[in-house]
């Protein structure tokens, strides 16, 4: 068996998780299982376990190695656990010598080898090949968070911000678009902050206007979730003149009750998420955007929920990402006035209806027009508004102009009419 990886949690998880394998195999490792784990909510956390023991009993001579968020936060529990054979933390895992021990049979006095993340303060830049069976390939800008939402456990798991130089960046998108990418995706845990500590302090905007510039055969670039409030003028200028920055956007919304923004420490008023995504709307009439939610925070009440449930129609939010308010250990929204676990995962269902409702209306609103479509796997591509479309014999990594015939509950059907242009 080579080396098997399973990762959970986000984009930037993702990406990481093809170069810890590139790097453990640069090591010489092999028979081996990563479980990059995810750390945002208690049931990611048990989701990771129940991959440890599910990982043993499929492959009982395997080593089992497990880093990522809850690695990194909660290492002595994986330690504890009999299945496991080595944790390393989220800044180790990017590096071959932290496979070296197995590889060598080197005893270790402990199988708990995570080092302090807060002291990290770069990110070494990691060029990958591509991405298994993807169209689309995330490449990390930026890494950690420097501020400190009172729910969130992820810079504990993460560490400072830090960012990927520029050059590091172009490099590594020029090299997946030469091996066949459609479409680049940049994650990072808080894209928003890119650049203050590199040479220059670039902004995430000039970010994006470089690699536009200096990759002029890549199709499509999407931003992942970002902080609006934080978003830059070189952003806004790029959203309104560049066609091949997608027109969806991901926003680290988490409210849309200005008393619960603020217990929640977050940057932005209720009313200034309204008007960045009327302001990105006015530049590019087709933008949609997607949000992060947390349903049930500690103190929210039938009031304060209303006020988040209204914001989803308002701002006709059609991709949404709906969180159950979970306490993580060692936060201070652990020790507020908690709400009651059934009134939390009663809100995250209207709220996921309600952004299911906006979504659908999206969709039949597409009906009859013709999108371009990039497809990924499976005979499903997505559109340029990250809608995903049914395409009969199209093949993944195909670019397609494709009408759209008909839209269903899970997305929409097309017919491919030409190759985009
Ligand atoms: S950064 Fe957040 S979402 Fe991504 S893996 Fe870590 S805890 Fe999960």
């Amino acid at each position: 068996m080579a080396v098997e990886t399973l990762t959970f949690g986000c984009r930037l998880n993702a990406y990481e998780a093809t170069v810890m394998k590139a790097e453990a195999e640069k090591a010489g490792l092999d028979n081996a299982v990563l479980i990059n784990t995810c750390a945002v909510t208690e049931e990611a956390v048990r989701q990771a376990r129940r991959a440890v023991r599910k990982a043993r009993r499929d492959h009982p001579a395997a080593r089992i190695i497990v880093t990522g968020c809850a690695a990194q936060t909660q290492a002595r529990s994986f330690g504890d656990m009999e299945e496991v054979d080595l944790v390393i933390g989220n800044n180790d895992k990017m590096q071959a010598a932290s496979y070296a021990p197995l590889v060598f049979g080197t005893p270790l006095n402990d199988k708990v080898q995570v080092n302090d993340i807060m002291s990290v303060r770069e990110t070494a830049g990691h060029l990958i090949e591509g991405m298994d069976g993807r169209a689309r390939a995330f490449v990390q800008v930026q890494n950690g968070c420097d501020h400190r939402c009172t729910f969130c456990i992820i810079p504990f798991g993460r560490g400072p911000s830090r960012s990927v130089p520029m050059g590091v960046v172009v490099e590594q998108v020029k090299k997946l678009v030469a091996n066949g990418y459609g479409e680049v995706v940049l994650t990072g845990v808080d894209i928003t902050s890119y650049g203050p500590d590199l040479p220059g302090t670039p902004s995430l905007g000039k970010l994006v206007q470089a690699i536009l510039r200096h990759v002029p055969d890549l199709p499509r670039l999407r931003i992942s979730s970002i902080d609006s409030i934080e978003a830059d003028a070189a952003l806004y200028d790029t959203v309104a003149s560049e066609r091949r920055l997608m027109p969806h956007m991901h926003l680290s919304l988490q409210s849309g009750d200005d008393m619960v923004l603020k217990r929640m420490k977050r940057r932005h008023s209720r009313d200034d998420a309204l008007a960045i995504m009327a302001k990105l709307r006015a530049l590019r009439p087709e933008m949609v955007f997607g949000a992060d939610i947390i349903a049930g925070f500690p103190t929210e009440d039938d009031a304060m929920f209303a006020n988040t449930l209204a914001i989803v129609s308002e701002a006709r939010l059609t991709h949404l990402h709906v969180f159950p308010y979970s306490p993580r250990e060692g936060t201070p929204a652990a020790r507020m006035p908690q709400v009651s676990q059934s009134i939390a995962r009663e809100r995250a269902k209207l709220l996921r209806a309600a952004g299911e409702a906006e979504f659908k209306a999206l969709c039949a609103s597409r009906v009859g027009r013709v999108e371009t479509v990039l497809m990924e796997r499976n005979g499903v591509g997505r559109t340029e508004q990250y809608l995903p479309v049914r395409v009969p014999a199209a093949q993944p990594g195909d670019l397609l102009a494709v009408r759209i015939m008909a839209s269903r509950d899970a997305g929409l059907v097309g017919e491919a009419v030409r190759e985009a242009a």
